[in-house]
């Protein structure tokens, strides 16, 4: 007997018409749906009349899961994976799944869709032509700091994931260690209330009272190649020291920045900036 294919479908990510042709035939031909939420994935399957069974994947039940879904697949089944929206292994679940079925010989087949950060870069008015994905940030205010501090430099366009209630906080880290960039930031993608924000970081921070909906945070790549570390040798250190402040970056995290990015101590910075200071 042959394996099953694991299909990965994308589903809207708030405009239902957005679902593909494609999606619903595969929905309704396979013989399982590995659903994130299988109460929200209903409602989706009974908009379209799909009636294949449902399983719950996420990441909590994804190891148990997932060897069962596995089981099946190598039985001949087919199966297909959704996440709650847009495409699933997106910051989603469905990753481990694609990981699990390729390591095991499983065809392992995209059904492309709606996605979030694509549809907020398209229309930000910046450079489409390369691009870094962050997602996320991670929860810990020293691990948000660290990463942000790492991909600072980097050259491409961003693309943020962020909740509502952390918008706020995001755009004042961002601001302190990126300098006042511009950004674009995607409300309510698809949906009624869609809108599209462009402007320096300092002209959106404070935009929204209580933030609400769903954002995806684009931000302008570093351009500045006097403050790319990468280019830049170690003597110079307090030229980027400088380059940063004049960038709007906070004093605090310029020092930080330099420390970090050219292996000295924080010590040896601190007074470099003293003495330019008395200067
Ligand atoms: N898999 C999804 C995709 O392909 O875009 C991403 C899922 S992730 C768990 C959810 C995050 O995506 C939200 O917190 C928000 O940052 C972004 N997002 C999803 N739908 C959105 C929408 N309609 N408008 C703006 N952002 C959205």
């Amino acid at each position: 007997m042959s394996e099953g294919i694991l299909y990965l479908v994308a589903t809207p990510i708030g405009n239902l018409e957005d679902m593909t042709f494609r999606a619903v035939k595969i929905l309704r031909g396979v013989d399982l749906i590995a659903a994130e939420d299988t109460r929200h994935t209903r409602k989706l399957l009974t908009h379209f009349e799909i009636h294949t069974p449902l399983v719950r994947y996420d990441e909590f039940s994804k190891v148990q899961s997932g060897k069962k879904i596995l089981q099946e697949l190598l039985s001949g089944k087919n199966v297909a994976c959704v996440s709650d929206a847009g495409l699933p292994a997106i910051s989603d679940p469905g990753a481990d799944l694609a990981k699990l079925a390729i390591e095991n010989k499983i065809q392992v087949c995209p059904i492309p869709g709606a996605n979030a950060a694509l549809s907020a870069l398209i229309c930000s008015g910046l450079d489409t032509t390369k691009f870094f994905f962050a997602g996320f940030l991670p929860k810990s205010a020293k691990s948000r700091k660290d990463f942000l501090e790492k991909i600072s430099v980097r050259e491409e366009t961003l693309i943020f994931y962020e909740s509502p209630h952390r918008l706020k906080k995001f755009l004042a880290e961002l601001k302190e260690i990126f300098g006042d960039r511009n950004i674009s930031i995607a409300r309510e993608l698809t949906k009624v209330h869609e809108e599209f924000l462009r402007g320096k970081i300092s002209e959106l921070e404070n935009i929204f009272d209580e933030p609400k909906g769903e954002f995806v945070i684009v931000v302008e790549g570093n351009l500045n190649s006097e403050t790319n570390f990468e280019i830049v040798g170690a003597e110079n250190f307090l030229d980027c020291y400088k380059n940063l402040i004049a960038e709007g970056i906070d004093k605090k995290s310029a020092i930080r920045q330099t420390t970090k990015k050219f292996n000295l101590s924080r010590r040896e910075v601190y007074n470099a900036v003293v003495e330019l200071e008395k200067k």
